[in-house]
């Protein structure tokens, strides 16, 4: 076992993995309690009134194929929320391991954390410093306890990219002793490369990817983590053995077609063009005291009056993330990039 992998719980370790309902589609099953028929409005390619094949292999080669990885390096779950709270349950002991998290930041890492009982540890990233992460005062307040470190890189709510160097100064610094997960839902808006290509040189790396940002996917539920395979493998002990549903199985292969591919690449440069006009307008709309620099597919913008900005994109019929709850920001909100439409009648709103 990899000095990772003997970081995780130990009652995770010696645990016994669910051995789910044997799968074999050309045999008959009639070992699984399912009824033998597929209801008239069952339109799916399996029928839903078979269970779906737990970890699906054509899924998780195509997914594997998409994010240039060995199947064994991923694990597909719900969404990533579904893996941010598999790593914490598979890492951290109730009241004595500790999860580190850098606010302001993505709220389920801290959620994840709460409810396994772990502790948290956080370093605040720095709005003077453009909520860059600060590898050293990281490390700083990174003790023993601190079994595993979520970076959300584009971060959300900020929407800035942390420095490969940093991270890489993390990982590297913390190897054998905590799990970094990098949580990167919206690389694909950021036109740099992902974490990915590390994994195999840090075991002590997870990056998180979802199909529910560029993709166009998140009502399917399908996010991936992708990290050693010993780490996999006790992910896998932990989630629930048919926890992607066959209609997402089939929804996510037919989308991750190569057609159907190009036809994404073009939307996400639309985003990113009407990102940039959305922020170049709103850093000349009345009461905006400043748009942080985004390389995700939303922005931060501070207002002068957060109530009254809420007020009129609400009596527009539009709704924007209030920010507020957050406590190292500056009032703002948090407004996701929308279709030109959309954008324009936010600006009207605003004007
Ligand atoms: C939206 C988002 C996710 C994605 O969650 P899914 O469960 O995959 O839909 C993950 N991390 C961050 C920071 C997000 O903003």
């Amino acid at each position: 076992m990899n000095a990772i992998a003997s970081l995780a719980r130990p009652e995770i370790l010696s645990l016994e993995a669910y051995a789910p309902a044997a799968w074999a589609p050309e045999l008959t099953r009639m070992h699984a309690n399912e009824l033998p028929w597929r209801l008239a409005t069952d339109m799916s390619a399996c029928g839903l009134n078979r269970y779906p094949e737990p970890q699906s292999e054509a899924l998780m080669r195509r997914l594997a194929a998409l994010y240039n990885v060995p199947p064994q390096m991923l694990l597909a779950g719900r969404g990533s929320d579904e893996a941010i709270d598999l790593v914490v349950r598979v890492f951290c002991r109730a009241e004595r391991d500790a999860v580190l998290v850098c606010p302001p930041t993505f709220g389920m890492y801290a959620l994840a954390a709460r409810i396994q009982g772990a502790q948290l540890r956080s370093c605040v990233l720095q709005a003077g410093h453009g909520f860059a992460l600060d590898a050293g005062q990281l490390l700083r307040h990174c003790g023993p306890e601190v079994k595993v470190v979520f970076l959300c890189s584009p971060n959300n709510p900020t929407g800035n990219l942390l420095a490969t160097g940093a991270l890489r100064e993390v990982i590297t610094a913390l190897a054998g002793r905590a799990l970094v997960v990098v949580d990167e839902a919206y690389i694909e808006f950021a036109g740099t490369g992902s974490l990915v290509t590390e994994v195999a040189r840090h075991p002590n790396l997870a990056v998180l990817r979802t199909l529910s940002k560029a993709y166009g996917l998140a009502g399917a539920r399908c996010g991936s983590v992708i990290a050693d395979p010993e780490v996999i493998a006790l992910l896998k002990k932990v989630i629930p053995p048919y926890a992607i549903a066959q209609p997402t199985i089939e929804a996510v292969l037919a989308a991750l077609d190569s057609g159907v591919l190009a036809q994404l690449e073009s939307r996400l440069a639309l985003v990113r063009s009407e990102r940039s006009r959305l922020a170049q307008a709103l850093a000349h709309t009345p009461g905006v005291l400043r748009v942080w620099p985004s390389d995700a597919n939303f922005l931060l913008v501070e207002f002068r009056d957060v109530e009254r900005a809420l007020q009129r994109a609400h009596r527009a019929q539009l709704l924007v993330r209030d920010a507020r709850p957050y406590p190292e920001l500056a009032p703002a909100l948090r407004v996701t990039v929308g279709s030109h439409a959309d954008n324009q009648r936010l600006l009207e709103a605003w004007s």
